[in-house]
């Protein structure tokens, strides 16, 4: 159906951050399938562990035990908040699922007028009819409605507009802890944490979609990590499954305490193949000094990206992001920059904010910042101004 305007370009191969194009050209991929590729392609432990899986079973629905999915959420949990987890196919089927819990946690817990969820501009979390709505486009939610109702939304960011726009009727508050589709925006520092002293004082929930943020991705295995504070509930999804698709909600006991036998469920959600691919991601992503060098490498591209900026006025605005979730605001048009820096042979995705994303696997090495750095270069200075 016409719901993408492709590139020209078809891949039949992918080793490590490289892609091979069915006409012999090689891409460096610092888009990851939009932050998804964790280990890049073919990484030969995810390879062989979902081969494996492959020849003993798939799929045998969620009505019995299933040891790989516990597995995988003892893991999640050991590493986090979280005293429990649910796994699902998507990042919009995490957040539906936690906007689901948000709700029905105030409903059980005697207060169930405090069914609406505040949520924040510039915010996007998914295509179903429900995350549409909990999102900022306009744009996106056109000509689809009528949308669910239940979301008030709030300038991402700002304490004092997210405590005014607290009322007896908010029951949770959803947001990204960096903005990913909306530019790779950070909130200023102690946001997040003013976020849970006001969800503390009026009995609110907090949420985060992590769904690009999560899995080592800013150089902590979630990017709450960073700050001071834990959120109730945290959806995960892209890069979990290293390009299996897998989603995931995270919830401490509180939260969790919303849902008994038969309140939400899913045929395909965290079956033998997605699991397996994800504690496969799992086993490289918790290694001591991964997420280490995730900085280290975040750290050359900043600096090259810095000398670029200085090399060539005109062509890098601003640099952001935390850890491989790095966001290039240019100058000139941001799909023109990535469609030239498609034609150096780099893969990038825009984000909103004329914003470049450079969003590589996290195992990428010195050698491939130094290549990818190349191509900004060449760009800039075919494109500064
Ligand atoms: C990609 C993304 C989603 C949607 O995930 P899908 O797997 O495409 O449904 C939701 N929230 C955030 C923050 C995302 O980046």
């Amino acid at each position: 159906m016409p719901t993408y305007a492709r590139a020209d370009l078809a891949f039949e191969k992918g080793v490590g951050p490289y892609l091979f194009a069915q006409d012999g050209r090689r891409f460096l991929d610092f888009g990851s399938g939009i932050a998804v590729n964790t280990l890049g392609h073919s990484h030969p432990h995810l390879v062989k562990e979902l081969t494996e899986q492959v020849g003993k079973l798939w799929h045998t629905s969620n009505l019995y035990q299933m040891p790989g999915q516990q597995k995988l959420a003892e893991r999640l949990i050991a590493h986090s908040f979280a005293d429990t987890v649910f796994f699902c196919n998507s990042g919009a089927e995490a957040n539906e699922a936690g906007i689901k819990m948000l709700r029905r946690y105030q409903h059980v817990s005697g207060h169930a007028q405090k069914n609406r969820i505040l949520v924040a501009t510039n915010a996007f979390h998914g295509r179903t009819l429900g995350t549409l709505t909990a999102g900022y486009s306009e744009k996106y939610r056109e000509g689809f409605g009528p949308m669910p109702d239940g979301f008030d939304r709030v300038a991402f960011g700002n304490l004092n507009e997210l405590r005014n726009g607290i009322t007896e009727n908010t029951g949770g508050i959803l947001l990204e802890p960096i903005q990913g589709e909306g530019g790779i925006c950070k909130a200023p520092d102690g946001y997040l944490e003013g976020v849970r002293k006001a969800a503390d004082e009026f009995g609110l929930l907090v949420m985060f979609d992590e769904v690009q943020t999560g899995i080592g991705r800013t150089g902590k295995l979630f990017c709450y990590e960073w700050s001071d504070m834990q959120p109730d509930i945290v959806s995960s999804a892209k890069g979990l499954g290293g390009g299996f698709p897998i989603g995931a909600l995270l919830a401490n006991e509180k939260a969790a305490s919303a849902f008994s036998p038969g309140m939400h469920g899913t045929t395909f959600g965290g079956n033998q193949l997605a699991t397996a691919a994800a504690n496969a991601v799992l086993d490289e992503v918790l290694k001591p000094g991964f997420l280490d060098h995730v900085l280290e490498m975040s750290g050359l591209i900043r600096d090259g990206l810095d000398a670029i900026a200085r090399k060539h006025p005109g062509f890098i605005d601003e640099v952001r992001g935390k850890g491989l979730l790095l966001g290039m605001k240019t100058v000139p048009n941001n799909g023109d920059v990535v469609a030239k820096l498609r034609e150096l042979n780099l893969l990038t995705v825009p984000a909103g904010d004329n914003v470049v994303r450079l969003i590589p696997p996290l195992n990428i090495t010195k050698t491939h910042v130094d290549e990818a750095l190349t191509a900004i270069d060449a760009c800039a200075a075919a494109l500064a101004s």
